[in-house]
């Protein structure tokens, strides 16, 4: 018997809280309990039909079923580019400022491998996304947190970095519409990111998952829109949040040609990809009729205003939001994030996330997914009554 060791990078990942969530979660489901989770990040809602019968016609075409190139087809990459211009007035090169990707995850964990020597400093914001950590330790990066608090929007405090960090730092994420905060950000915060980048020769990697999950038709601004975001930085999007595709694994990076060129070559190194049919197939995505997401963003819309309200009439403060399908919902006095989940969960069998899992500031909040229909919503909201307040 060989004796199996972990390396270090994986031994000092961050405690999975969620973790323990899961078995609390599979444990009731067990007892038979009838469980209303809100906790994924994952629409419920199918595909819409003319993109999977796309798939269908795609997946029969035997040019599909060879290696694809690793920056992406270029008919794909012309689509990223039109649905930019068409949507935020943003002019692309196909060749050299767009790159596919195997679903965003796979862009985010990656890019610090490009550009991270060890010791160098990412600027991650907190609560967030595990990836922009998780990718930095493993390009042997260090993170700085930059807290997202209520009192500044739920958006980072620049001018509270300290001047040495800003000296190492190389990276920095940030992501509006916020998961899991659905803060949106206004353009003068991004030029704010765009004079610190250009000052201290950060690289700015904004991620948009979200840009297209919005209420009240406030179109989030993309990053590229604002003057000067090219020359700093790139922006990842997703196919997974706008059309309820999260399994296909379809995103793209978009904008600085030498961060591009970057990601690309680690990626044409580690991976081969995105399988052609599904290339073809995000094309059809992209030019999907706008009517079409209209009527996918009124379904969210309808359950933001279902939950919201029944959140209030229980006592739970939560901001109205303009944009993603999450509610960042105060932990009411007596709990913390931790213990109001298990609470929810025990005893009325609903199911959310504690905030302190996205990272330390994010204590004090749960966050709930309206990736539930709207009367399981309601249920939802009628069981918390009884046992919280
Ligand atoms: C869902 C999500 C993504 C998208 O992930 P994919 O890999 O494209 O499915 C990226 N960033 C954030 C913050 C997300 O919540």
């Amino acid at each position: 018997m060989i004796q199996i060791r972990l390396a270090d990078r994986v031994k000092s990942l961050p405690p999975y809280l969620f973790a323990s969530i899961d078995a609390m979660k599979q444990e009731a489901l067990a007892r038979g309990v009838d469980v209303i989770d809100l906790s994924i990040g994952d629409p419920d809602i199918p595909t819409p039909a003319h993109i999977v019968e796309a798939m269908k016609k795609a997946v029969e075409k035997p040019e599909h079923h060879q290696y694809p190139s690793y920056v992406g087809m270029l008919s794909y990459r012309e689509a990223v580019a039109d649905w930019y211009r068409r949507r935020f007035s943003v002019s692309l090169d196909p060749k050299t400022e767009v790159l596919s990707l195997i679903g965003s995850k796979e862009g985010i964990g990656h890019i610090p491998l490009a550009f991270i020597n060890p010791g160098d400093v990412v600027l991650v914001p907190s609560p967030g996304y595990p990836v922009y950590p998780v990718g930095t330790l493993f390009a042997g990066g260090e993170s700085y947190f930059m807290p997202l608090r209520q009192e500044n929007a739920f958006l980072p405090d620049f001018s509270a970095i300290p001047e040495d960090i800003l000296k190492r730092a190389v990276l920095m994420f940030l992501n509006y519409p916020n998961n899991p905060t659905a803060a949106v950000a206004p353009e003068e915060f991004f030029r704010e990111a765009i004079a610190l980048a250009e000052k201290y020769n950060i690289i700015i990697c904004h991620d948009a998952a979200y840009s297209e999950v919005y209420y009240d038709g406030g179109r989030p601004l993309s990053f590229l829109e604002v003057e000067g975001a090219k020359e700093v930085g790139i922006e990842f999007h997703s196919l997974s949040k706008t059309y309820n595709m999260t399994g296909w694994r379809l995103g793209f990076a978009v904008g600085n040609r030498e961060a591009i060129a970057g990601l690309g070559k680690i990626k044409s190194n580690l991976d081969s990809g995105v399988f052609q049919a599904i290339q073809e197939t995000g094309i059809v995505a992209l030019r999907t009729e706008d009517t079409v997401l209209a009527g996918l963003r009124e379904t969210f819309q309808k359950r933001r205003d279902v939950m919201c309200e029944g959140l209030a009439g229980i006592g739970l403060e939560v901001n109205k939001p303009k944009a993603t399908f999450y509610l960042w919902t105060k932990v009411p006095s007596g709990f913390d994030s931790t213990s109001l989940v298990a609470h929810l969960l025990e005893k009325a069998g609903v199911l959310g996330t504690p905030g302190v899992g996205f990272g330390a500031p994010g204590e004090g909040y749960i966050r709930f997914a309206l990736t539930q229909p709207a009367e399981r919503i309601r249920e939802a909201v009628e069981r918390m009554r009884r046992v919280v307040g």
